[in-house]
């Protein structure tokens, strides 16, 4: 038996990925922990395929070709490092383990390190698109090793999804956590998504006062533009379903968000390499303060708090919220590759963000026609600083402030809380601001502190201190 790769982790995204493989004539054998799970997907849903079970991790070894492939795809954490330290006895020079779950970059930046000084390839990837994205085509982020990807890239490569132009999303990302840390900005890029999609159905329903069908048809339309995106998608589904006694079901959801970290992840790394993230950042406290229930439901009976609703021009609003939904969705991404470029620059990765923005095209949750544009940007200009200077970028950002301002200012005076579109727009202020007001800040640091200050009139690095106070 001489198959072209192991999936060790039987739960959904193994087994979906398993069953891919197999469609794309890729010879598999599966494995996990608790092995009757073997026995069960072997007798139910991968019956009649050309899948093969292993019932523990030396049978598993013994069935493959070298060099022996292994992903894993198993909980994040510990997990992974118990796996790969009983799998390190087993295996010879040469052979490659994959960690296809939803690692921190920092941890596959040390399993490459270590398994490279035993001989052994290490690719730490970010396998995107759920359940589905698994079964039909993911979108995968490899990075790691590099000496693993001509042997890995024909099994990704033909599992992964396509885009229009049959272009595969996947390609190498770069050395170390790199696969895993664009992952993780793709999660982060997630959260800014739905939370700035959630605060345009707030406007909807509590200042336009839409119905549930209004809301739908609205976004059905958009779907139709810049904003064409699975999560769109999505939310015209979510907005359609109606529950037993044919109400929305959705309005009869918790307003509590839950998450699983990748979102505060990004966050971390933002404040940790210096780049003002602000609107995934403000997604993840918007998730906190969502799960904040009944302390919010007990201030708003003591503030006695309402909103306002919006009774004139609906229409000309509800354009207004979708060019303010287009501006702070491009300031999300532009964060994003901000970030990306920081880290890349930081740990010599070297991506490629053109072909970050193409893996992510197609198959991962985030995937939408703009993302398209994004990748011409990056071809246009590899070292591109900040996507809204691209033309294409600029000119919308151009076009929708003034709309964005206004709904922004309105759901300020009408209380409506939208901390990513108004956080998006003053982040678009700070940054288009040659004179910001931090004059002020190191003048007091200098006052209370002596932490020095430099000066606009004199060379670049030369540092002065005050006497503030005539004290000396
Ligand atoms: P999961 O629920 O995250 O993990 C279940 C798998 O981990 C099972 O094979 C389980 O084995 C194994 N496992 C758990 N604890 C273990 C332990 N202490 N020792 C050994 N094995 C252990 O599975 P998943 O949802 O399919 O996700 C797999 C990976 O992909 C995760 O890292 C996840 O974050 C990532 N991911 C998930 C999604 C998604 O939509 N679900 C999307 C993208 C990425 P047993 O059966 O023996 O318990």
């Amino acid at each position: 038996m001489n198959a072209d790769i192991a999936v060790i982790g039987l739960a959904v995204m193994g087994q979906n990925l398993i069953l891919n493989m197999n469609d794309h004539g890729f010879k598999v054998v599966a494995y996990n922990r608790t092995v009757s799970k073997v026995d069960q997907f072997l007798e139910t849903t991968a019956k009649d395929t050309d899948i093969v079970g292993a019932h523990s991790l030396e049978e598993m070894v013994g069935l493959l070709a070298t060099p022996r492939k292994i992903m894993l795809m198993v909980r994040a954490g510990e997990v992974v490092d118990r796996f790969i330290d009983a799998l390190i006895p087993l295996l010879d020079k040469g052979d490659i383990i994959i960690d296809g779950g939803n690692s921190n970059y920092v941890d596959s930046n040390r399993r490459v390190e270590k398994l490279s000084q035993l001989g052994l390839h290490f690719v730490g990837a970010g396998v995107s698109g759920g359940e589905e994205g698994a079964r039909f085509g993911p979108s995968i982020m490899p990075g790691g090793d590099v000496k693993a990807w001509p042997h890995i890239k024909p099994i990704f490569q033909g599992i992964s999804a396509k885009t229009d132009q049959g272009e595969p999303c996947c390609d190498w990302v770069g050395n170390a956590g790199s696969g895993h840390f664009v992952k993780m900005i793709h999660n982060g890029i997630e959260y800014g998504d739905m939370q700035l999609i959630s605060e345009a159905y707030h406007f909807m329903k509590e200042a336009l006062l839409m119905s549930h069908e209004e809301m739908e048809a609205t976004f059905k339309k958009w779907n139709e533009t810049e904003l064409n995106s699975y999560l769109v998608e999505i939310t015209i589904d979510i907005l359609a379903f109606k529950d037993t006694d044919g109400q929305p079901i959705v309005e009869k959801i918790m307003d509590t968000a839950g998450q699983k970290g990748t979102g505060k992840w990004t966050g971390i790394n933002a404040l940790d390499l210096g780049i003002p993230l602000t609107l995934i950042t403000e997604s993840v406290f918007a998730r906190y303060l969502s799960s904040l229930k009944q302390q919010r439901v007990d201030a708003s009976n003591l503030f006695n708090k309402s909103i306002t609703p919006i009774t004139e021009n609906k229409e000309q609003w509800v354009e207004a919220l979708r060019d303010a939904l287009l501006a702070s969705k491009i300031i999300s991404y532009a964060q994003g590759f901000m970030l990306m470029k920081q880290a890349s620059e930081d740990n010599n990765w070297e991506l490629n963000y053109g072909n970050v923005a193409l893996m992510w095209r197609g198959g991962c949750i985030i995937r939408s026609a703009f993302l398209g544009n994004i990748r011409d940007a990056f071809v246009a200009e590899p070292e591109l600083t900040f996507l809204g200077l691209d033309s294409y970028f600029k000119t919308i950002l151009q076009r929708c402030s003034p709309a964005w301002r206004d709904v922004t200012s309105k759901s300020l005076q009408i209380g409506l809380p939208m901390p990513c579109m108004t956080s998006s727009l003053t982040f678009l202020d700070g940054y288009t601001t040659a004179r910001l007001p931090a004059n002020m800040i190191q003048a007091q640091r200098d006052y209370f502190g002596a932490h020095t200050f430099e000066r606009v009139d004199t060379p670049a690095g030369e540092f002065f201190h005050n006497d503030w106070t005539g004290h000396g």
